[in-house]
């Protein structure tokens, strides 16, 4: 996600202690068995190259290789999605699993108190039914076995309603944001079950890549920008068409429609670009189209080959810049405060730039937002040829990392913290990437980053991931270089 304002104007006001925060930032967190970040760690670890903890040990994480077949029906009057999914998956860990958890990120807060929600019934895995409860945005599933190396699937039906809300998720006028809004199974890594809490100013979200297959039936006026790609022609019955979309290897799958929305595409290197705009939105079209084509080209180039055949680029009114989501972007355009062309054009290539750090190169977005917020703000900067820019201090408190997890952020909300959370994730990291660059050279900056995505592509990378491989390539001792950015492996801990 792109922050309200721009990049260098938010770490500026950061600075000066003027953005303000809506009562909605409080840090709420589930009383699960999440150690996400209880152990925070103020002080930090220096990391030498020795450090065992830069070794290439695969994090276990799994459910592995998800399946998800759903087949839903959205009701514009009533602005619900109902419907049923299943979801297949490998019990890649060590352990048979007596539970499961999904989040249900439409319940979070900010959502249900403008009327929206999710519920689901009838779950089912492996055919049996079985006992669950919901708290919040978390899906606890017991009763269970699911046993290790073996296949399994869980079954449910749901229904979401949506909140009338400028957001990644919700409806505002005649335009649909489904982003984040079905259940989605939770990953289970050394650190148990991920449950963490939705966070409004960035992402919690954490899930591992697979593949969808979609069916949509809705009002036949309505134009969809979806993950993945439409297979066939819809099927019109009366008022109502039916859509079916295949995705692979994502590792999330999003929607937005609007019967106003106009489509304008080109194809660059092996994918279709598709931009969705309304009339209002119409004078942007261009310049998310030209940002799409050169973003994708570019970072192509200079990190790695984009791997799917579609990406979609979204006009939306949000409250934000921009959202990402596999193969689909939200860009938000508010009728009421008009966009520069290069704003649209910067923010474009943000949440493209996600494609690679988030999509592709996966991470734990609640634990090490840095990992695709700060090379997200980098390739924006790349793309604007604006790195020389790259200046932002650290936070003056040092209580703040480059790689806290949110929670550090969250926890001190009423004293800055979403601010700080801005100025270093965004602001401070993309400089700490340039300054690596600057360090290594062009040539071996951007080899290393292509041995990252070669290595992590499709996979979730971690702060330790990323130190290893760039010390590996480079062949440098880059302790010190990390430590002095205050780039700590203990934070995740
Ligand atoms: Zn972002």
């Amino acid at each position: 996600m792109k922050m309200k304002k721009h990049s260098k104007i938010a770490a500026s006001l950061a600075l000066t202690g003027i953005l303000v925060l809506p009562a909605a930032v409080s840090a709420k967190t589930i009383p699960l068995n999440v150690s996400d970040s209880q152990s925070y760690n103020t002080s930090g670890t220096i990391l030498k190259t020795s450090d065992s903890r830069l070794s290439k040990v695969s994090k276990e994480r799994g459910p592995a290789n998800p399946h998800y077949k759903m087949n839903v029906s959205y009701d514009s009057s009533k602005h619900q999605v109902t419907g049923s999914l299943n979801v297949a998956f490998e019990n890649n860990l060590k352990i048979d699993l007596d539970e499961l958890y999904f989040n249900l990120w439409g319940n979070a807060d900010m959502f249900t108190e403008n009327g929206g929600g999710m519920e689901v019934s009838n779950i089912k895995v492996n055919g049996q039914e079985a006992t669950y409860k919901t708290n919040g945005t978390a899906l606890h599933i017991t009763g269970i076995s699911v046993k290790k190396a073996a296949h399994s699937d869980v079954s449910m039906d749901f229904t979401v309603t949506l909140p009338n809300q400028q957001d990644r998720f919700g409806w505002y006028k005649n335009t649909v944001s489904l982003g984040n809004w079905f259940p989605i199974l939770s990953v289970y890594d050394n650190e148990g079950w991920n449950v963490d809490p939705y966070y409004n100013y960035g992402e919690s979200f954490y899930s591992l890549t697979g593949d969808f297959d979609v069916t949509v039936t809705t009002e036949k006026n309505q134009i969809i920008a979806a993950t993945g790609t439409e297979i066939g022609e819809a099927k019109i019955t009366d008022n109502l068409a039916t859509h079916r979309y295949k995705a692979h290897d994502v590792r999330d799958f999003a929607m937005q429609m609007d019967p106003g929305y106009h489509v304008k595409s080109a194809n660059v290197n092996n994918t279709k670009i598709n931009v969705y705009y309304t009339n209002e939105q119409a004078k942007y079209a261009d310049s998310m189209l030209e940002s799409g084509i050169d973003s994708v080209s570019l970072f192509s180039e200079k990190f790695g080959e984009y791997p799917w055949p579609e990406l979609d680029i979204t006009g939306m009114e949000g409250w934000f810049g921009g959202m990402e989501y596999p193969q689909l972007v939200m860009i938000s355009i508010p009728s009421s405060s008009p966009r520069s062309q290069n704003w649209v054009k910067s923010v474009t290539a943000h949440e493209i730039g996600h494609q690679w750090f988030y999509g592709i190169i996966g991470d734990n977005e609640y634990d090490e937002p840095w990992l695709d917020e700060s090379f997200a703000s980098f390739s924006a900067a790349l793309y604007d040829e604006t790195l020389d820019q790259l200046t932002s201090q650290p936070a003056n408190n040092t209580y703040y990392h480059l790689s806290s997890p949110v929670s550090a952020f969250t926890a001190k909300a009423n004293e800055g913290g979403i601010s700080y959370y801005y100025g270093m994730i965004y602001g401070y990291g993309s400089r700490t990437l340039n300054d690596l660059r600057l360090e290594l050279g062009d040539e071996q900056f951007y080899q290393s980053m292509q041995a990252y995505f070669k290595e992590m592509k499709f996979g979730v990378s971690t702060t330790a991931d990323f130190m290893r491989v760039m010390q590996e390539t480079s062949g440098k001792d880059l302790s010190s270089f990390f430590e002095s950015h205050r780039v700590f492996v203990s934070d995740q801990e």
